[in-house]
């Protein structure tokens, strides 16, 4: 997945700067998304030149001249995107179909909630404290932050399971919209699944892709053929399950796991997840896997007007996923899972990662 338009803001100085490269450190973490510091530009405006090269220097980026501000403000072809996922969903718990990103606004009312009722009036009664009318308009202002949580007070107590009173997290998790789990959070973030192979699946499990069948439908494109095969409309069913190119990878990579895959929908393929957790890891990961390097391959013939041979495609997956395995069982496992990983681990060292060509 290319994330070549992502655009970052901060205030122009150093401190700003370090904090924002370990925000996106955290997430690189959580996505497997990285940032190829050579490839990225930075953008000042209004900064003294010592500033600035500090900044740069820290951030090991290049400056960018400002052809980019057209870009940003023009309303071209290029420029009319749906986001991937919502920063509303993003921030949701991970069960509830998001990524477990803090909304910065809410956490600020349930960090104001905490300064006001543990810090200015400790001992007062929350319900019935009000702001002296002498008081600044600010403490008046951040005073309001009680209105919101009140409903979660009984007298000045805070209402929990524990009654063991407020804190930050509470008031958040209190403040913030709540939406329904989700059945496929346990699919996506597991150990088992590379970071980068579990952020497409979530992607994926949104339905929010820039498909053809979309982009068409948004009149972003003039066609919503297929790219990979030209015969079938590129909805996310076609490229995923009914597209023969992509049949053909997620067989090979299916014979060498000794898996028969299903073609119906994701769902049917996580019934031949049986057996241990480990069993159950593995299949998921062989799933994200195949989603991830299916739409790579997606991504590249619409760029590059090229596609890997299937075969490749398949030795790729099933060397990430080998790797991961190994990976994985470096630490202590269970009894019952040590035949099916050593079972990987000989066929990995007998027959290797490639597939042969000898295809259907
Ligand atoms: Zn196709």
């Amino acid at each position: 997945m290319s994330a070549d338009d992502l655009l970052l803001f901060s205030k122009g100085d150093a401190a700003s700067m370090m904090t924002l490269l370990r925000s996106f450190s955290t997430f690189s973490k959580r996505t497997g998304l990285n940032m190829s510091r050579g490839k990225s530009n930075a953008y000042f405006n209004g900064v003294q030149a010592g500033l600035k090269q500090e900044i740069l220097q820290i951030s090991g980026m290049v400056e960018g001249s400002l052809p980019f501000r057209n870009f940003l403000w023009d309303r071209g072809v290029d420029f009319i995107r749906s986001p991937l996922v919502s920063w509303e969903k993003a921030c949701k718990p991970t069960t509830e179909g998001g990524l477990g990103l803090k909304n910065e606004v809410v956490w600020n009312r349930a960090a104001i909630g905490k300064l006001v009722n543990h810090i200015y009036i400790k001992g007062q009664n929350w319900e019935t404290y009000n702001p002296p009318t002498n008081s600044s308009w600010y403490w008046r202002r951040i005073c309001r932050v009680k209105t919101l949580l009140s409903e979660a007070y009984e007298q000045d107590l805070w209402v929990d399971q524990h009654y063991k009173g407020y804190t930050i997290a509470k008031g958040y998790d209190f403040l913030r919209d709540k939406g329904q789990e989700v059945s496929w959070h346990g699919l996506v973030w597991n150990k088992w699944s590379v970071p980068k192979h579990s952020f497409f699946a979530w992607v994926y499990h949104h339905n929010n892709m820039n498909t053809m069948e979309k982009l068409y439908r948004l009149n972003i494109s003039e066609e919503d053929t297929c790219l990979i095969c030209r015969e079938g409309k590129e909805s996310r069913d076609h490229l995923f399950f009914s597209c023969p190119y992509s049949r053909r990878v997620v067989t090979k990579v299916g014979e060498w796991l000794g898996i028969q895959i299903p073609f119906y929908d994701l769902l049917s393929w996580r019934l031949v997840a049986t057996g241990s957790k480990l069993r159950k890891g593995v299949v998921n990961e062989f799933i994200n896997a195949c989603l991830y390097h299916l739409w790579q391959q997606r991504n590249q013939s619409r760029i590059d007007l090229t596609l890997n041979h299937p075969c490749t495609v398949a030795s790729r997956i099933i060397e990430e996923i080998h790797n991961r395995v190994m990976a994985i069982i470096k630490q202590p496992i269970k009894e019952k899972d040590r035949s099916f990983v050593s079972w990987i681990e000989r066929r990995g060292r007998s027959s290797g990662m490639n597939v042969d060509g000898n295809e259907d």
